[in-house]
């Protein structure tokens, strides 16, 4: 593809500061999404190259509708920011936790998304990615799911964060079944375990947040004739529902 317009949310750190990198680096303009400008503008002076900061807080419709405003044309938003709990069983959880991740992960996707469509509908090559996980998978909860992508947590553990990845799954495929005849492709990645400030379980042991990101960029960047809908590994293998 030619450059591009990207928008990346919760770009200011982690996963989504590499995906920015990464676009940038490829020649494309980038927007930074980031609830404190001042991280964000931070992260766009790093990573230089044709990005800006754009103060977005996914849970905050105001602050969605005001970043939309300030973004004409877009051709790649990457539905990245997220945050992910205290490991619990669902019976354990407490519902104002599992509200506040859904808030983010799940409830916040819509509206960015929603919020986004009409300048994204202004591009040739519209798409879509949305930074799911891998424990958001059912098969791989249900234990059918062998390998890399097997549940990392095979318990109740991490039920408000895994439910509401599982949600954003459904979100990608109904997405991206409303918006085919229009030539978007929505997809979800799994990014696999990175060392991020998210989990505290993989900050030492997890792998390259680079890694990650470069998976997110590949569907990003997909040719018009690249499937729609599908849920992949940072690697590019399919990762059963
Ligand atoms: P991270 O380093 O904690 O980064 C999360 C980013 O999301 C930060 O920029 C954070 O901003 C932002 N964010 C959180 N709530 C927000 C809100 N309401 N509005 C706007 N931005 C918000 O975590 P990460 O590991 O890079 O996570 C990125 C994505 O990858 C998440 O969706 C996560 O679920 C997914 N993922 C991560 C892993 C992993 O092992 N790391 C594995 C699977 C999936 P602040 O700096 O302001 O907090």
């Amino acid at each position: 593809m030619d450059k591009s317009i990207a928008l990346v949310t919760g770009a200011n750190k982690g996963i989504g500061k590499e995906i920015a990198r990464q676009l940038a680096d490829a020649g494309h303009t980038v927007y930074l999404g980031s609830r404190e400008l001042s991280r964000g503008e931070r992260a766009a002076e790093e990573i230089g190259g044709d990005t800006r900061a754009l103060q977005i807080d996914v849970t905050d419709q105001r602050s969605v509708e005001d970043a939309a405003g300030q973004v004409p044309a877009l051709d790649i938003l990457v539905n990245n920011a997220g945050i992910s709990g205290d490991g619990k069983t669902p019976d354990l959880e407490d519902l104002d936790t599992v509200r506040r991740i859904f808030e983010t992960n799940v409830f916040g996707v819509f509206a960015v998304t929603n919020a986004f469509l009409p300048a994204l509908r202004r591009s040739a090559h519209p798409r879509i990615v949305n930074i799911s996980s891998g424990t958001g998978s059912m098969a791989a909860s249900a234990g059918q799911v062998t390998g890399v992508m097997a549940s990392p947590t095979p318990s109740g553990r991490f039920a408000a964060y895994r439910s509401s990845k599982t949600a954003l799954n459904e979100l990608t495929l109904l997405y991206a079944i409303t918006l085919a005849d229009e030539g978007f492709k929505v997809n979800a990645l799994a990014p696999g375990a990175r060392r991020t400030d998210l989990n505290a379980n993989v900050a030492t042991a997890g792998g390259d947040p680079a890694e990650g990101a470069a998976g997110a960029v590949r569907l990003a960047l997909l040719p018009d004739d690249a499937p729609t809908g599908q849920f992949l590994s940072w690697d590019g293998t399919v990762v059963p529902w």
